[in-house]
């Protein structure tokens, strides 16, 4: 069977004592398995960063970003067989795969500009002969914990920035996909990145708890569920790291009686069911505003699902594919069951899905539940499969209150036509990101991605500026050259521009 190992100095790294099992998800079998790594291995991983990252940090930006420009080439150049190999591993349909590469090569692309990024400030004549200037600084090492369900982009956000900066890092993907990130790391030394910059170490909880302990580990960024999150972001800040962790997710679209209806219903379809629905930035609660709204809208979300095509990762017809895992369907088929007994309606179920040839594979059809309220237990939580869920709202009011009381705030979109009203949802709702007439806004490379509530902890997103400032620290430099003519007294009071 093959084995997935680590990228530690350029090499697989030491045997394994432990392995996880890597699905084929439209089978329902294991196809490959993964090394399970210890502190050891992230010792070796570590000593080899430290080795390599001081050269890094002095390659002169220009240099640094040139690396990544001939990456990007490289993954285009390898973009179907990425694809192939992501899809294989995850089960989101080929083309979905590709958006995943695709949106984490947007990242590299701003990584490109990464010179006029790190820019300081300057200020000239600040005091009598006294110029004042910030200069970024890259952090040493850094680590990376990403989730199964973006193998590409989220690595790639990650990644790029830190090290386009001067860091080294160190990337520990999921267990249950972890090819594509190993992939990535190769492409990385082939377009001339030195040895131990980029490095990846496979693992589990084991890995995660070394990375968050090792004391030369300056700063940590994960992605993933929302009680890991927390405890990253608590054990990493303890031991004295800069943490960002964003966690998970339930977005809602507000759809206000004005929304083009039509529009709606084709942009909740792939909001909600793409990636079989296992995307933070899904959108699986959607808010319709008054009786009428909910019931046109009801109407045509109906022959609008079932006639979604749930099929194998590589049919090109198909909507989406399996979700990730055995114990991951049993979990949605068990949160369906759970609506069902709290009282919603379940007016498509996609419980007992089947597909001729692949009858072990983990498809759940689509489902969809109407009359969903804020008190169950299938609302507050997160579902992370191809299940919408109506929650009827009286007016406007009461519309942006449940995104904005909701336990998390990743994203979220209105649909209306009225440009006061959305104006002010955005300027109003407590959530992160804010789609109008947008179903998934996902921000591009450069600006920044991060939810708040319990969907980010920490204060700095991923990518844009704000993951600029993440992996580097500011020096500000106060400089005076003297004449050599003495001027006053020693000063024994603090020095002011007075
Ligand atoms: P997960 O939390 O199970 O795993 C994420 C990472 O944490 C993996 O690398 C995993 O090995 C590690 N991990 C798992 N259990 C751990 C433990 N007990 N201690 C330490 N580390 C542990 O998440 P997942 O199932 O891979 O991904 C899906 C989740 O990620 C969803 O909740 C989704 O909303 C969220 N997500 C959030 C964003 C975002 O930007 N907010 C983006 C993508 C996914």
């Amino acid at each position: 069977m093959l084995e997935i190992g680590h990228a530690i100095a350029g090499e697989a790294g030491a045997p394994a004592q432990r392995f996880g099992d890597i699905y084929d998800p439209n089978l329902g079998a294991v196809a490959k398995r993964v090394a399970l790594g210890t502190a050891a291995d992230l010792e070796r991983a570590v000593a080899a960063a430290r080795a390599a990252q001081p050269g890094w940090a002095a390659t002169n930006p220009q240099r640094r970003a040139r690396v990544l420009f001939r990456f990007k080439e490289l993954v285009e150049r390898e973009m179907d067989d990425l694809a192939a190999l992501l899809s294989a591993e995850h089960g989101k349909v080929l083309a979905d795969s590709r958006g995943d590469i695709q949106r984490g090569l947007e990242v590299v692309e701003f990584c490109c500009g990464i010179p006029h990024a790190l820019k300081g400030e300057y200020s000239q004549g600040a005091g009598p002969g006294i110029d004042v200037f910030s200069m970024r600084q890259p952090l040493g090492i850094g680590a990376g914990i990403t989730p199964f369900n973006f193998p590409a982009m989220i690595p790639l956000w990650m990644a790029s920035v830190a090290i386009a900066v001067g860091n080294a890092f160190i990337l520990k993907p999921s267990e249950r996909d972890p090819s594509v990130p190993l992939r990535l790391a190769a492409l990385f030394q082939e377009a001339g990145l030195p040895e131990g910059i980029l490095q990846v170490v496979q693992g589990d909880k084991e890995m995660v708890d070394a990375i968050l302990d090792h004391p030369d580990i300056a700063a940590v960024s994960f992605v993933g569920s929302s009680d890991i999150a927390h405890y990253v972001y608590q054990r990493g800040t303890a031991a004295g790291k800069r943490v960002q962790a964003m966690g998970g997710a339930k977005n809602h679209g507000i759809v206000m009686p004005d929304a083009d209806l039509d529009q709606v219903v084709q942009d909740l379809a792939g909001a909600a069911f793409g990636s079989a629905g296992e995307r933070c930035m899904a959108l699986p609660v959607v808010v319709p505003v008054g009786a009428e709204t909910a019931e046109a809208l009801r109407a045509r979300l109906i022959p609008a699902i079932e006639a979604l095509r749930v099929g194998v990762s590589t049919d090109p017809d198909a909507h989406y594919g399996p979700v990730v895992s055995a114990q991951h369907k049993a979990r949605i088929e068990h949160y369906i069951q759970m609506g069902v007994d709290e009282g919603a309606e379940l007016v498509v179920d996609g419980r007992g899905f089947t597909l001729q040839g692949h009858e072990q594979g983990f498809f759940v059809g689509p489902t969809l539940f109407d009359h969903v309220t804020p008190a169950m237990r299938t609302y507050q939580e997160e579902i992370f499969g191809p299940v919408l869920q109506i929650v009827r709202a009286r007016d406007f009011e009461e519309a942006i209150a449940l995104p904005s009381a909701h336990q998390y705030g990743n994203g979220v979109a209105i649909f209306t036509r009225n440009g006061h009203a959305a104006r002010e949802f955005a300027s109003r709702v407590n959530v992160g990101m804010v789609g109008i007439n947008v179903p998934i806004p996902v921000p591009v490379a450069y600006h920044s991605f991060g939810g708040w509530k319990r969907s980010g902890f920490g204060d700095t997103n991923q990518h844009g500026m704000e993951g600029v400032r993440f992996w580097t620290r500011t020096k500000t430099v106060t400089a005076r050259w003297p004449d050599g003519s003495l001027q006053g007294d020693s000063s024994f009071v603090i020095p002011t521009m007075g």
